[in-house]
C-alpha cells in the first residue's frame, strides 16, 4: 500500500445528524482514510451537541471556517416544535446553516452532479444550471409579529441616536393578521453580486439575476441597481471579453428562460427564491442526493456540504436495524470539494488530484449501473441494467474503481 497523502492545514468538519450522519462515518472509514492522512478540526454540530453547548459550537465551528478557510459540513437538523419534544431541547435552536451563513456572509453556489443514464426531467437541460443563493437577509432574519383587529402596524427608521426620522404605516388592521419586517444590507447584496459574477468568470457561464422590482420598487429594486452598477463599473469588459454575458429580468421572466434553456448558466437568486429553486432544480435533474452546495465568503473562505436533509425517514429505518439505500454522492462532493480547494490553496497536488479521482469513481460506478434506490427511476442507458446498491455496498463499490 503506497503512503497515504499527507494534510498540511487541518479542515474544518462538521458534523450532523441522522442519516446523513451515519452516512458521513462511512464515507471517512471506506473512501477517504484509507487513502488521505485526514487532518481536521472536528465540530460536532448534531442537535444534542447544540443543545449541550447552547448552539456555541455551531458558532466556534463557523469561526474557525473563518480562521482555516475551508469547512465540510454534514446535514443537520433545524429544530421544529417537534424535534424539540422529540430531543428535549432547552429551546428551538436556529438553523445552524443560517448562523453559519450570519457569520461568513457568503454566497452559496450548487451545482447538478451530472452522470451518464440519468436523464433531467425537463428534457431540454443539457448542462447543469448552477444556483447562486443570496445566504444573508430577507425572511431568514426578519421579525415577525401577530397583529390583532384593529391595532395597527408601522415602518419606523431611526437614527444612531434613537430620534425617529421616517414612520410609515404598514397597515392599520381591519381583522387579525400578522405583519413581518425585513432588511438587507447593500454590503452584502454587493458581496453576493461580486462573487456571481466572478464565479461566472471563473466559470465561463452566463450570469442571470432576477428580481421583483416593478413591485418592490425601492428593496428589490435596490438589488437590481447593485448588480447593474457593479457589471457596469467592473465587470462588463471581463465579461466581453470571456464571451459570456449578464443579464437582469423580473424573476417570472427568468423562470420562464430557465424550463426553456439547455442549462449551462449561472442563476443568481435572492435568499428565497434560491431556497425554493434550488429544490426544484435539484429534483429536475434527478435527485436531492445529486446536487453539491459551497458557501462561498467574500473574504475567500470556502463551506462545502450536501444541498439534501439528514434524510430522515431512512434514518428511522437504520435504527430499526433495516438496511437503506440512501444516495451518498452530494456529500461525498462535499468532501472532495473541501479535500481538493485544501490541496489548492496549501500546494498540495496529489489531495486535489485524489478528490478528482474520487469524483470519477462515483461517477463511473453510476454510470456502469450500479446506484442507491433514489435513482432507478430516472437511469436509462443502453446495455446497463440499474443494481440497487445498499448504502454502504454503494460506497464499497466505488472504492473498489478507486
Ligand atoms: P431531506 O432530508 O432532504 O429529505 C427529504 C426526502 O428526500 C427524503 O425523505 C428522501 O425521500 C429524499 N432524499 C433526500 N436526500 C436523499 C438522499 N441523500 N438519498 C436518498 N433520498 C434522499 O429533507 P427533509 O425531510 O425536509 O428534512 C429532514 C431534516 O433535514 C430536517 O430536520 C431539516 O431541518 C434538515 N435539513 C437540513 C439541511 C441542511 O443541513 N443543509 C437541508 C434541508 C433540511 P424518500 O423518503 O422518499 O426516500
Ligand atoms: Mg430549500
Amino acid at each position: 500500500m503506497p503512503a497515504k497523502i499527507a494534510m498540511k492545514t487541518p479542515l474544518v468538519e462538521m458534523d450532523g445528524d441522522e442519516m446523513t450522519r451515519i452516512l458521513w462515518k462511512w464515507i471517512k472509514e471506506i473512501l477517504i482514510e484509507p487513502y488521505v492522512d485526514l487532518k481536521t478540526e472536528y465540530y460536532d454540530l448534531g442537535l444534542p451537541e447544540r443543545d449541550r453547548t447552547d448552539d456555541k459550537v455551531t458558532e466556534e465551528a463557523a469561526y474557525a471556517a473563518k480562521k482555516y478557510g475551508v469547512a465540510v459540513k454534514c446535514a443537520t437538523i433545524t429544530p421544529n416544535a417537534q424535534r424539540v419534544e422529540e430531543y428535549k431541547l432547552k429551546q428551538m435552536w436556529k438553523s445552524p446553516n443560517g448562523t453559519i451563513r450570519r457569520i461568513l456572509d457568503g454566497t452559496v453556489f450548487r451545482a447538478p452532479i451530472i452522470v451518464k443514464g440519468i436523464t433531467p426531467y425537463v428534457p431540454g437541460w443539457k448542462k447543469p444550471i448552477v444556483l447562486a443563493r443570496h445566504a444573508y437577509g430577507d425572511i431568514y432574519n426578519s421579525v415577525e409579529a401577530r397583529v390583532n383587529a384593529g391595532e395597527s402596524a408601522y415602518l419606523v427608521v431611526c437614527d444612531k441616536e434613537g430620534n425617529e426620522l421616517s414612520r410609515r404605516q404598514i397597515k392599520q388592521f381591519s381583522g387579525d393578521g400578522i405583519v413581518q419586517g425585513v432588511h438587507n444590507l447593500d454590503d452584502s447584496v454587493r458581496s453576493f453580486a461580486r462573487s456571481c459574477f466572478n464565479y461566472a468568470l471563473e466559470n465561463k457561464m452566463p450570469l442571470w439575476f432576477g428580481a421583483k422590482d416593478t413591485i418592490s420598487k425601492i428593496y428589490d429594486h435596490r438589488f437590481k441597481d447593485i448588480f447593474n452598477e457593479l457589471y457596469e463599473s467592473e465587470y462588463k469588459e471581463r465579461f466581453e471579453s470571456a464571451g459570456i454575458y449578464f443579464m437582469y429580468t423580473l424573476i417570472d421572466d427568468i423562470v420562464a428562460r430557465i424550463v426553456r434553456s439547455e442549462g449551462g448558466v449561472l442563476w443568481a437568486c435572492k435568499n428565497y427564491d434560491g431556497d425554493v429553486m434550488s429544490d426544484m432544480v435539484a429534483t429536475a435533474y434527478g435527485s436531492l442526493g445529486m446536487m453539491s452546495s459551497v458557501l462561498v465568503s467574500p473574504e475567500g473562505n470556502y463551506e462545502y456540504e450536501a444541498a439534501h436533509g439528514t434524510v430522515t425517514r431512512h434514518y428511522y429505518k437504520y435504527l430499526n436495524g433495516e438496511e437503506t439505500s440512501t444516495n451518498s454522492v452530494a456529500t461525498i462532493w462535499a468532501w472532495t470539494g473541501a479535500l481538493a480547494k485544501r490541496g489548492e490553496l496549501d500546494g498540495i497536488p496529489g489531495l486535489v488530484d485524489f478528490a478528482k479521482r474520487l469524483e470519477r469513481a462515483v461517477i463511473d460506478t453510476i454510470e456502469s449501473g450500479q446506484m442507491t434506490g433514489d435513482l432507478i427511476p430516472q437511469f436509462r442507458r443502453e446495455g446497463v441494467a440499474p443494481e440497487k446498491l445498499e448504502s454502504r455496498a454503494f460506497l464499497r463499490a466505488v472504492a473498489s474503481r478507486l
